[in-house]
């Protein structure tokens, strides 16, 4: 069997009701793989307000296309560190995000060809992940935040992240508290500094939330530096998560050792993918530390779903109803993971056309 063909484009997806008062849009670039058998695999990666999205697909193009074509799509893990090993190696930042839509389209050839989907492919733990709403962006009002909390919560879902982002810590408290009091304790809330603070000013805001019975503290400092967010985590009482922008098993191995966080957040369209997620999952477990995948839901309930030490998927309810074939079922705050084989995504008819281009 081989890989015949790799076709990329790039979607822009209009973001709709309050998240549109912080997104235009969020962008894809999508890689279908096709073979001389005629099983095809959908890849993407989301460039999150469209950022780095045409840098991705002509890295995608120019760089790993090369190395696929020709290749019996099942031998990933060969496939996959001859794609690492491009360019002397070091898949970070955008080149991690291409090699990321390729792998995931070859395990959505992998799963189809083996007629199962992909959590049973890697040994189910359980076909219902929980989630977490996610957003309370800077620019939503408190009323804002309110709203799309509750949102959520109708959906079952029983916690909620939000963004803590305001420069007077006193701000963001009062903000976390306005939606714990509107939401009562029926769910639990997690903040996201994202990498905005230094290593003193992130240890005064967390203090400054220690009682409000918070999940976790996320990306507390700049990402690259991992001794800063371990100083964190030592620093405060509620539990640290990061890892977004961590894109290889060795900079997992770095988080883990150095105790950083307890909640650590791979997402398979940046950390190279379904293959080295699951290893940096594996890892975790080693160390008794908990995943919950970065965005990506849709995807990452296949990972959770096969592990023991998955947590929660983040759920950012960004997709319009006509992107992909099915719509995926959450009830009770649980997504049943789709029983078709691969990932179960379907890019639907016209969804190409009609979001298409720049
Ligand atoms: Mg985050």
């Amino acid at each position: 069997m081989k890989i015949t063909a790799i076709d990329t484009c790039i979607l822009t997806i209009p973001m709709q009701q309050t998240l549109r008062k912080q997104f235009a849009h969020h962008k894809l670039v999508v890689a279908e793989i096709s073979t001389d058998e005629g099983v095809a695999g959908l890849g993407y990666t989301m460039g999150f307000a469209g950022g780095n999205v045409e840098a991705i697909q002509v890295y995608l193009e120019t760089r790993l296309k090369p190395v696929l074509l020709g290749q019996d799509p099942q031998f990933i893990g060969r496939l996959w560190e001859r794609m690492y090993r491009a360019d002397s190696g070091k898949k970070h930042g955008i080149a991690a995000f291409a090699l990321s839509a390729l792998d995931i389209g070859l395990w959505d050839i992998t799963g189809k060809l083996a007629g199962l989907p992909l959590y049973k492919l890697w040994g189910a733990v359980s076909d219902r992940v929980p989630a977490y709403g996610s957003g309370g962006f800077a620019a939503y009002s408190v009323e804002d935040i309110i709203g799309e909390a509750q949102k959520y919560a109708a959906l079952g879902c029983k916690y909620y992240k939000l963004k803590i982002h305001h420069p007077d810590p006193r701000e963001n408290r009062r903000r976390v508290e306005a939606v714990r009091r509107a939401l009562g304790d029926g769910v639990r809330l997690m903040v996201d500094v994202n990498q905005r603070l230094d290593v003193l000013a992130s240890i005064e805001q967390a203090k400054l939330l220690e009682d409000l019975d918070l999940v976790w503290y996320e990306e507390p400092v700049i990402a690259d530096d991992v001794a800063a967010c371990a100083e964190v985590a030592r620093s405060i009482r509620i539990p640290v998560a990061t890892g977004e922008n961590a894109y290889t098993r060795f900079e997992f191995r770095d988080l883990i050792e150095q105790r950083a966080a307890r909640y650590l957040m791979p997402d398979v369209c940046h950390a190279n993918g379904f293959t080295e997620t699951l290893r940096i999952a594996q890892l975790a477990a080693a160390h008794q530390v908990l995943v919950s995948p970065h965005l990506a839901h849709e995807l990452s309930i296949h990972v959770v779903g096969a592990l023991s030490n998955g947590f929660l998927v983040e759920f950012m309810d960004w997709i319009p109803p006509d992107l992909f074939e099915q719509a995926l079922v959450i009830s009770e705050g649980c997504f049943q993971i789709p029983e078709r084989p691969g990932h179960g995504m379907v890019l639907a008819p016209g969804a190409r056309e009609k979001y298409r281009g720049g």
